[in-house]
């Protein structure tokens, strides 16, 4: 194995700013395609580096059993490693029994799902994005104005009932911040929404509804350049993400209402504990100070995947503004 696959150094610029913190969204599980490093991997180079929190998201599958098994095999070094389910067509879909199935899966209770995401890929405001055939857009997933998908109401109240995360998946800002409402209704009390691709008004408008919103270092790196979408043969790519745009969201709804994450993990990226550090500098750089960047990265990704229920865990989302 070459050095750079289990990267952590901690002797780089700003790496201090690692300590602490927790990146979210890592997508190192096993994959259809190569990946820089392994889930336990990720998780040894994310205790070298100070990191004490690691969230494994993977497009095809759930990963809250992978993450049981990380913990099991490496929770002495100190990292909360924890996964979750995102709603792809190929990973189950909407349906309310692979949300269960997601909660339960690891090693007895609280070792399930920390997060549940509505789908990354296959939905219509990432489809039009891609430019695909009418056909394909229809059929991909979607918030209209009418009623919520009874699935859709099921799900909600089991990710309530369980005391997890909800993302909002890759949604126009204007679906997110329905999803929001309803989510918030329906007794949802912590809710992500990736927010690279809203307007500086949504971006308010979903954090006003009682979201967290975040930004990752993928849509800001040079991995939009590359197809990669994998959902099929034709490898799509995202739409790139300017640092001015995002900076620009951070500062209208502030630090203490955003998190930033990797995204990291494809083979097109540095390995997630540097794409990290990366994403740190970038926001650094733009202005926000350590107390801003700790928020963003540390403070309130503690707070919003603290696993439920567990004694002596910061609050969920509601307490997240108390604590900021
Ligand atoms: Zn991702």
């Amino acid at each position: 194995m070459c050095a750079l696959q289990n990267s952590s150094r901690c002797d780089l610029p700003y790496a201090y700013l690692l300590r602490g913190a927790i990146d979210c969204h890592v997508h190192c599980a096993p994959h259809i395609n190569e990946r820089t490093v392994t889930a336990f991997e990720a998780v040894r180079a994310a205790a070298q580096a100070g990191l004490k929190g690691l969230g494994i998201m993977d497009v095809f599958a759930n990963s809250s059993g992978l993450a049981a098994l990380a913990m099991r095999e490496l929770g002495h070094l100190g990292v909360d490693v924890f996964g979750g389910i995102i709603l792809e067509p190929f990973a189950g879909g909407i349906d309310p029994r692979v949300v269960e199935n997601a909660l339960r899966m690891g090693y007895g209770p609280g070792t399930g799902a920390r997060f549940v995401s509505l789908p990354c890929h296959h939905t219509r405001f990432v489809a039009r994005s891609e430019r695909r055939s009418a056909e394909y857009v229809a059929a991909c997933f979607h918030v209209d104005d009418g009623p919520l998908d009874d699935k859709l109401k099921e799900i909600l109240d089991r990710i309530a009932a369980a005391g997890v995360v909800f993302n909002t998946g890759h949604v126009t800002g204007a679906e997110a911040v329905r999803l929001v409402g309803e989510a918030r209704s329906r007794g949802v009390q912590k809710i992500l929404c990736p927010a690279s691709y809203f307007s500086t008004d949504e971006a308010r408008a979903a954090v006003s509804g009682g979201a967290i919103i975040e930004f990752s270092f993928f849509v800001l790196s040079h991995a939009t350049a590359i197809g990669q979408t994998m959902i099929d043969a034709e490898q799509h790519r995202f739409p790139p993400v300017t640092l001015d745009s995002v900076t620009e969201k951070i500062a209208a709804v502030g630090p203490k209402h955003c998190i930033l994450s990797s995204d990291s993990g494809s083979y097109v990226l540095p390995p997630p504990v540097e794409a990290f550090r990366e994403l740190i500098v970038m926001i650094q750089s733009a202005g926000f100070d350590d107390e801003a960047i700790e928020l963003m990265a540390s403070l309130n990704p503690a707070a919003l995947f603290a696993k439920p229920g567990a004694a002596g865990c910061p609050a969920p989302h509601a307490k997240i503004r108390d604590l900021c």
